[in-house]
This record gives C-alpha cells, structure tokens and sequence, in this order.
C-alpha cells in the first residue's frame, strides 16, 4: 500500500527543517528518522487514501495559504492545517501543548 525510502540527499539538501514526508506511495525519510515521525507519515497515508490523493493536497495547499495569510508564520500556517493538526495528535505526545505555545508567541 505505501513504500518507505531512505533519501538522506533530499533532507540535508532540499528539506532541512523535515525528517519525512509523504507523497502517496511513498514515505521518503532520513536515515535516522525517529519512530514517532513515521507514524506521523503513515497517518498522513491513509489521509492521503481517504481524500483520493489529490483532494489531500487541493485541501492541504489551500489551508498552508489560507492559514499562512492569516498568521504570516510558515510553522503557524503548518500545524494549524487540519491534516497536520490530525498526524502530530497521533504521533507526538505533547503536540498541544506545544500548539497552544506556539499559537500564543
Ligand atoms: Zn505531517
């Protein structure tokens, strides 16, 4: 259903900022991409399946832009969209917490 391949060349070069990311079927990570990170990836999967692919990323594009006029903040406008919001609730522990923080800086 999906691939996952190493590409350390497209992180240290092109994506520096990231560990993964998932472009249906594949999931492209870091060779020391933590596990918590991958599971992340594998829900944007099955997001990724549920929206037919291309209505994942017509939604994922239009809210980056939406979000990203309203705060003028790439990491603000990134995990305020909602397939975002739904990953990192699953993946990382502390994700609101850290949300809320942000979203108040
Ligand atoms: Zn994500």
């Amino acid at each position: 259903m999906y691939k996952i391949i190493k590409w350390d060349f497209l992180f240290n070069v092109f994506l520096k900022k990231y560990a993964a990311i998932t472009l249906w079927p594949f999931i492209f990570i870091k060779s020391d991409c933590p596990p918590h990170i991958l599971i992340h990836e594998k829900v944007h999967i099955k997001q990724q399946l549920a929206f037919w692919i291309l209505g994942f990323y017509f939604i994922y594009i239009l809210q980056y832009i939406f979000f990203y006029i309203k705060y003028r903040n790439h990491w603000k406008a990134y995990y305020t969209i909602g397939f975002e919001q739904e990953a990192y609730l699953v993946s990382h522990k502390n994700f609101r917490e850290n949300y809320m923080k942000l979203m108040r800086s």
